[in-house]
């Protein structure tokens, strides 16, 4: 899940980028208004968390734009303004949810695991293929079958978990490098040239032979039918 926060508080932003990272999120970060009109002409977010204070443009300005385009992104806003009148526009305006500033970070998750279920890319926690389970909740990998008494845990790292998620939530698709990229690593953050076959290989490594294919100069896939 890709996450555009538009926040001009840079500790506050900072402290919820790491936070959001550390849940899996991916959080690409913008201080302005204009900005994150910008970002949103991009299909790189499935969220955005608003703040409503920005130095140039009004976020509930930039929340009226995005609905204008007829975007359906999940919006929340945050707000210092702690008036009904705010967080009733908000919403008039067609924000998801609200949080008045100060909040508390679990708090925010749990707005996020709402809006997320809602998405439906968490309705189905569990996804299946073939002898590999995947709880996109508990962030568990299980492969065996459930009958066999044969299941196995298997524990990965964030980002081989996320490159697992992406790959089997797309069954059947090949994506490229490039799209696996995009839902690891944020803008600006540094990733090395292999990094993706770094990750595959560590996976290959604990599931089913053949389980993840490589197409050549194209991507990875992993297949429905196992
Ligand atoms: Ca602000």
């Amino acid at each position: 899940m890709r996450i555009l926060l538009v926040e001009d508080d840079l500790p506050l932003a900072k402290a919820l980028q790491k936070s959001l990272q550390s849940e899996g999120f991916v959080v690409n970060h913008v201080n302005q208004g204009k900005l994150a009109i910008n970002a949103l002409s991009t299909p790189d977010q499935d969220m955005i968390i608003l703040d409503l204070g920005l130095p140039d443009i009004d976020g509930l300005d930039v929340l009226k734009q995005l609905r204008n385009q007829k975007s359906t992104l999940p919006v929340i806003i945050l707000t210092a303004r702690d008036s009904v009148e705010s967080k009733v526009k908000g919403l008039d305006y067609g924000a998801d949810d609200y949080l008045v500033k100060p909040f508390e970070i679990q708090e925010l998750m749990a707005r996020l695991r709402v809006i997320e279920r809602r998405l439906g890319t968490a309705s189905s926690s569990l996804i299946c293929v073939g002898q590999v389970k995947l709880d996109t909740f508990a962030h568990k990998v299980v492969v065996g079958e459930s009958n066999m008494n044969n299941e196995i845990e298997i524990h990965f790292s964030k980002k081989e978990f996320m490159v697992l998620k992406a790959l089997m939530e797309n069954a059947g698709r090949i994506l490229s490098r490039e799209q696996i990229e995009s839902k690891l690593y944020h803008w600006g953050e540094e990733v090395l040239s292999n990094a993706v076959e770094v990750h595959i290989h560590k996976l290959r490594k604990s599931l089913p032979e053949k389980f993840i294919q490589n197409v050549r100069g194209v991507g990875y896939i992993i297949n429905n039918a196992h």
